[in-house]
């Protein structure tokens, strides 16, 4: 039997392509648009205004693309929830829901594991597995607004893997989160993390991607760089800030520089200082995200130590916020997803699996 085909992570233009090669007039495409990503169906026995017999033949030739959610984990703390999907070669993903006050965010993984094995990351730890298709990025986000029946308001790309090394599907799935006429989220509110892959940089600028950039600096000189970042043996810090330049000189919009603070790894005042002289004269945003502690030689400052750095960034221009990771208890920290639930293949229905761990 050929396979289905998977219609979640096609544009509507390709949509509407398929669509008329199936024989149907072009307007289906819309019909099903706005059923898969603003109704969040979850089959097309829900499309209700597409006439029975299409919708008999839509299920088996097409495939709306869902992944089952295996495992919920919900911080008590602050209602931040770790979900594990079941992809369908076996492998499993984590994203997580942050609730605040005045958005709702998703983090979204690009890929399962991560290649660049930052030593303080919990997934770079695990290994590289595969890169993820659009569909099953834009699913992340669908399974979480499905649960929360509500509208996300902000996407952050820091989950499991390397945005930049998976480029394409990842902007296909931007585009497809910001396309006005489906989920619809500002590009404004789209946030890409990258450990700074320089053509990949270069690549977004030229392409005039609107979507907001951050790249993960986590040092400022080249020895501690590599120490924690092996990718810095390919992209010096001066080559990773020339292409930060560029970007901002070809968009006109700032970079934020991420700057996980480690426990004398990074955190001395000699480490502020090079930083204030790295960064002086670059407009740019500077988020300080205290260590999640996930990799044992590895601890996070004290909170008079993180303020006490932030204060040696202050001949700097630019605005510097300290980002305490929310769902700490759960392990839920953007950039800190974990596998330890790798292994679990128990499907079982958000209600009765949401369990929620002490505080
Ligand atoms: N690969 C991309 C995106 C995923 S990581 C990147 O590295 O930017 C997202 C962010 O989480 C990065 O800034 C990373 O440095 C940070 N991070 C990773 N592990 C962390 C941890 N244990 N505690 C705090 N931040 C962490
Ligand atoms: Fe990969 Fe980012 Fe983790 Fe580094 S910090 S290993 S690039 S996910």
């Amino acid at each position: 039997m050929p396979q289905k085909t998977i219609l979640k992570g096609l544009t509507l233009d390709e949509l509407r392509q398929w669509v008329v090669q199936q024989g149907w007039e072009r307007f289906r495409a819309d019909q099903i648009f706005s059923w898969l990503y603003t109704k969040r169906a979850t089959s097309f026995q829900e499309m209700t205004d597409i006439g029975k017999a299409v919708r008999q033949r839509l299920g088996e030739i097409a495939d709306v693309g869902l992944l089952p959610v295996l495992k919920t984990v919900t911080s008590a703390e602050t209602g931040t929830v770790k979900f594990l999907l079941g992809l369908r070669d076996g492998n499993t993903v984590e994203c997580v829901y942050i609730p605040e006050k005045n958005r709702r965010t998703v983090c979204l993984s690009s890929q399962v594991g991560c290649p660049l094995g930052c030593t303080f990351c919990a997934t770079g730890q695990m290994g590289f597995r595969r890169n993820l298709a659009a569909w099953e990025i834009l699913e992340q986000l669908l399974v979480v607004e499905r649960t929360i029946g509500q509208k996300l308001t902000n996407v952050v790309f820091m989950g499991m893997g390397e945005p930049f090394l998976n480029y394409q599907e990842v902007m296909r799935a931007a585009d497809l989160i910001s396309d006005e006429r489906g989920i619809s989220i500002s590009h404004r509110k789209i946030v890409i993390s990258t450990v700074g892959i320089v053509g990949s940089i270069r690549r977004m600028a030229e392409e005039e991607r609107p979507y907001r950039l951050a790249i993960s600096l986590n040092a400022a000189d080249d020895d501690t760089r590599t120490q924690i970042m092996p990718i810095n043996r390919r992209y010096k810090i001066h080559e990773l800030l020339e292409a930060a330049k560029y970007y901002y000189e070809k968009t006109r919009r700032r970079v934020t520089f991420e700057y996980v603070l480690i426990r004398g790894v990074n955190d001395r005042k000699r480490d502020a200082e090079r930083l204030v002289q790295l960064l002086r004269g670059f407009p740019c945003k500077i988020n300080l995200i205290p260590y999640n502690e996930t990799v044992p030689e590895y601890q996070r400052p004290s909170l008079e130590h993180v303020e006490r750095f932030s204060r040696w960034l202050r001949p700097l221009p630019a605005p510097i916020i300290v980002r305490w990771s929310r769902g700490r208890d759960i392990r839920a920290a953007c950039g800190q997803l974990w596998s330890e639930g790798m292994q679990e293949r128990t499907p079982s229905p958000f209600a009765s699996s949401g369990e929620t761990s002490p505080a």
